[in-house]
């Protein structure tokens, strides 16, 4: 194999990773894709191929890989074996925050590593995993080049006014701001809009990164101008296990009269709430589309409801719409759910072509309709591969 990139995603308790060959003409092409599961408790390793193959599937005895290092060993081992002629040259991470300022990818140097220290208390359950995997990237091998790719940068094209909250101004300056994530999500599909969609690239578009995180942002002309996630990744749309958007006040009333703690209110928002937590059924969006109960359709309803009032946010934001644009698991696989968002966004002028929508052909609005709608597949890791080569000249 050519030189490679190695796309790094660390979780609490997973570690993502995908290999990306560089060829002569600069193309990036993904031979690998895998996920460390389970660290911590029952370790499971799976890789496919380019292809979609499977290479490996793997349960690791969880006293001998406990942590993300032990688990990168494990990967670049089995990738070596696998790819015994294939050079790394260049490692490229997720990392969630980059604070106020970075909007752009940052080359990993040891004041970068204090910088992007500096900003664990703005993402304590995320940025502490990426750090210690770019950590363990350089414990092996310290002369390995490593780039830092920000979900908060693509959002640093906003006005600022639409980055305050109305506390008091000492507040902003304390970090306490609208940063939006899925930044990579929304670059890529950003890049992507003047290949499969010019006619829409240049002008007034949300996207609606819809998966098990689920986010919106208003584009204009490419550049974000709004997002519905603010301070952390728990603002906006409903999610899986995430409630979205709601009044402060319910956590004021949580801790106050029902005894709540800070680590209960914080499993309750991140983990037990969203469409797991409405429903009763689960975190799925298939499970619940499948499932008879009035709970799942309520949590189905109620997901759909919240993507219209941020559309209509985002719109007005935008003085306009000229496109609805859909991605990520539900927005690129869920002909129903994009059905249920368009019918509800008639007001904008999106007319919904239902044959083109079950196909999930790019453009899914009739032809002459006021705002078009799309379905655009993202891909975080080809972004950060494409910054990690630009950044390191590769
Ligand atoms: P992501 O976080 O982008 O990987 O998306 C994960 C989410 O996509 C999960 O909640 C899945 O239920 C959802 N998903 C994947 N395929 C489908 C599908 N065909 N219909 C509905 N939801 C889907």
């Amino acid at each position: 194999m050519e030189q490679a990139i190695l796309v790094l995603n660390a979780g609490s308790s997973s570690l993502k990773f995908s290999v990306f060959a560089i060829a002569e003409t600069g193309e990036l092409r993904a031979v690998a894709v895998g996920q460390v599961e389970g660290l911590g408790t029952a370790p499971r390793l799976r890789v496919k191929d380019g292809d979609g193959q499977r290479i490996a599937d793997e349960q690791w005895d969880k006293a001998a890989v406990g942590s993300h290092a032990q688990a990168l060993q494990r990967v670049a081992d089995l990738l070596r074996a696998r790819y015994p002629g294939g050079t790394l040259a260049g490692v490229g991470h997720r990392v969630v925050h980059g604070g106020p300022d970075y909007s752009a990818p940052l080359r990993i140097s040891p004041s970068a590593m204090a910088a992007l220290e500096a900003f664990i208390p703005l993402a304590p359950l995320h940025q502490p995993h990426n750090l210690a995997a770019i950590r363990a990237v350089q414990e092996v091998q310290p002369d390995l080049p490593q780039v830092a790719c920000f979900d908060t940068a693509f959002h640093r094209t906003q006005e600022t006014v639409g980055q305050f909250y109305g506390l008091p101004y000492e507040y902003y300056e304390r970090g306490i701001r609208r940063y939006g994530f899925h930044g990579l999500s929304y670059e890529y599909v950003a890049a992507t809009l003047p290949h499969v969609a010019p006619e829409i690239a240049g002008g007034r578009v949300v996207v609606a990164h819809l998966g098990s995180g689920a986010s919106m942002c208003a584009l204009h002309g490419g550049r974000s101008v709004g997002s519905s996630m603010g301070f952390t990744a728990l603002d906006g749309l409903m999610m899986g296990t995430r409630p979205g958007n709601m009044d402060p006040g319910i956590v004021l009333y949580l801790l106050q009269q029902e005894g709540l703690s800070a680590q209960q209110i914080e499993d309750l928002l991140y983990k037990r709430s969203g469409l797991l937590g409405l429903s009763g059924v689960g975190n799925d969006m298939r499970v619940l589309l499948a499932s008879d109960s009035p709970r799942a359709a309520l949590a189905i309803d109620y997901f759909v409801y919240r993507i219209n009032r941020e559309l209509g946010a985002l719109a007005a934001v935008l003085g306009g719409l000229d496109a609805l644009v859909f991605t990520a698991g539900i927005g690129e696989n869920s002909a129903r759910i994009r059905q249920l968002v368009c019918r509800q966004a008639r007001w904008l002028g999106i007319e919904l072509d239902d044959e083109a929508n079950e196909t999930g052909a790019p453009c899914i609005s009739r032809p002459g309709s006021r705002a078009s709608a799309w379905v655009v597949p993202t891909n975080e890791e080809l972004m950060i591969a494409r910054h990690t080569r630009e950044l390191l000249a590769l």
